[in-house]
């Protein structure tokens, strides 16, 4: 029988129904295909040599041997907002204000998230905590998303392996939405939600993948859809911004490990991923808790979500936290 369950972080449902029909991950199996990437894309324009072709670059990490960086930081050509100032705000038209960035993960056109030495995987972690702290701080910024799409289906246009980060001039809806919810919780107990569902995670055991002493890696109680994942810090913090250097190197470990994990289950899905960061708002910051979430594009949304709000997830957290426990990983870090 199926159920609706109720995240306790975000209060958003979901219908758990994992009777519906076959394990998605045997349908999506039976389309894996291999594609071949070139090490060197001469038209990409994130490959070393074509720099021409960047609208510019604003910082980069320096290593040793050629191209002489791991990780760079480039505007979007093609940004969602701008920093232009666009004019008066009404009540249902404000201007697309903030900033788009792209964080290029290495210079290899055919580089791997999942499979970079994990010294290249921290320098991205790294910049993604440099890049939040610095648009964080500018003038008119409220929140900030940093989020990778992996896959045309997940949104990606260009195969050479990068994450994107969007400052915005306001709090993204979720944010507010989960803000609004946090703080009842917060009134009505007088603790983080985000805490307390870590807590009884470690204690159920029931959709915990993997533990380290900063995070814990969980298949969240309500997933809206198969084998998404979430890391969560064990260490209350509001903002993605309060991250300290150990556990940046913790976090690109586990991010590649859970990469490695959906590799080896789903056969090397499209995903995204984002960080949901709590804001610096001190209002809020004894219930905001940053994490992390990792979607895998396993199911497309049909005309009931699309009428009810409601997603159906035709999978079972707690198994396929078990499946993800249990999988050789062959492919990750
Ligand atoms: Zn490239
Ligand atoms: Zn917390």
């Amino acid at each position: 029988m199926s159920e609706l369950r109720r995240d306790r972080v975000t209060g958003d449902w979901t219908i758990i129904a994992p009777e519906r029909g076959h394990r998605p991950h045997r349908e999506r199996r039976a389309h894996d295909g291999v594609v071949q990437v070139p090490a060197f894309d001469p038209s990409c324009p994130f490959c070393p040599g074509n720099e021409s072709s960047l609208p510019g670059i604003i910082s980069e990490t320096r290593s040793a041997g050629v191209p002489g960086w791991s990780a760079r930081v480039v505007p979007n050509k093609y940004p969602v907002l701008t920093p232009e100032d666009a004019g008066k705000s009404t009540s249902s038209i404000v201007p697309g204000f903030g900033y788009h960035e792209v964080i290029i993960e290495t210079h290899r056109h055919d580089g791997d998230l999942a499979a970079l030495a994990l010294g290249e995987a921290t320098d991205v972690v790294r910049t993604y905590v440099g890049r939040y702290l610095e648009l964080k701080s500018r003038p008119g910024v409220s929140s900030v998303v940093v989020f990778r799409n992996h896959g045309r289906r997940a949104g990606a246009s260009l195969v050479h392996p990068h994450s994107q980060i969007i400052a915005m001039g306001q709090p993204s809806p979720r944010l507010a939405a989960t803000t609004s919810w946090a703080r009842d919780v917060y009134s009505d107990t007088g603790r983080c939600p985000t805490c307390m569902e870590v807590e009884a995670e470690l204690s159920q055991q029931l959709r915990v993948v993997e533990v380290t002493t900063s995070f814990v890696l969980l298949v969240p109680f309500a997933a809206a859809s198969p084998y998404e994942l979430c890391i969560a810090p064990r260490r209350h913090a509001a903002s993605f911004g309060q991250i300290d250097d150990a556990e940046i190197v913790q976090l690109a470990a586990l991010l590649q490990q859970s990469l490695g994990r959906l590799n080896g289950v789903l056969g090397r899905p499209e995903y995204r991923f984002a960080i949901e960061s709590g804001g610096d708002d001190k209002r809020h910051a004894a219930y905001n808790h940053w994490r992390l979430r990792i979607v895998p594009q396993v199911t497309i949304e049909g005309g009931f979500e699309l009428g009810s709000g409601l997603p159906i997830n035709p999978s079972c957290p707690e198994d396929d936290a078990c499946a993800l426990r249990e999988v050789l990983n062959k492919e990750g870090a």
